[in-house]
């Protein structure tokens, strides 16, 4: 098991689009176990492939880390079949560290992926779950949260993260 840093914003690589992977052929378990530590040690619900740097269609979420409800779930291709409703709720990622924003989304998705054995699952969720899928099948696309602001609130946030980041490294 090992910790893998997270890749921040504005890093480039967190545009790159990734691959599907066949997890019948490739052992993605290492990468997954690494993944799962990456994201409970730094406390978050989500992590995509793309924010470790690589790119491989690969998603761990734990809607309740450290909590009752805690299961990791390892999505490898997941996919959204389709979505209704609307949702607009708060939102901060891993790699956007210190910047929290509503973010429109689906309420409610029908989603697609394969587990670590290959195995195919389809599931229908609302509340978190749906809305850590939709987050993270976007940073599987090169997408971040903050692309959905408006372009006065995008332009706010790039001198606010700017300043905030600066400061830190002084
Ligand atoms: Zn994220």
């Amino acid at each position: 098991m090992a910790l893998m840093p997270i890749l921040t914003y504005p890093d480039s690589r967190l545009r790159e689009k990734a691959e599907p992977v066949d997890p019948t052929r490739e052992d993605l378990e290492t990468l997954v176990t690494d993944m799962a530590e990456t994201m409970y040690h730094a406390v978050g619900v989500g992590l995509a492939a793309t924010q470790v740097g690589v790119t491989k269609r690969v998603v761990v979420i734990d809607c309740d880390p450290g909590g009752e409800e805690s299961r990791l779930i390892p999505l490898i291709n997941p996919e959204i079949l389709s979505g209704e409703g609307d949702s607009f709720e708060e939102e901060g990622c891993l790699s956007v560290p210190g910047y929290a924003a509503k973010v429109k989304r689906f309420t409610r998705v029908r989603a697609r992926w394969q587990d670590l054995q290959g195995v195919a699952h389809e599931v229908e969720t609302d509340g978190l779950f749906a809305i850590a899928i939709q987050h993270e099948i976007d940073h599987l696309d090169g997408k971040l949260f903050v692309d959905y602001l408006s372009p006065l609130k995008r332009e706010l946030f790039r001198k606010r993260y700017k300043k905030m980041h600066a400061q830190e490294t002084e």
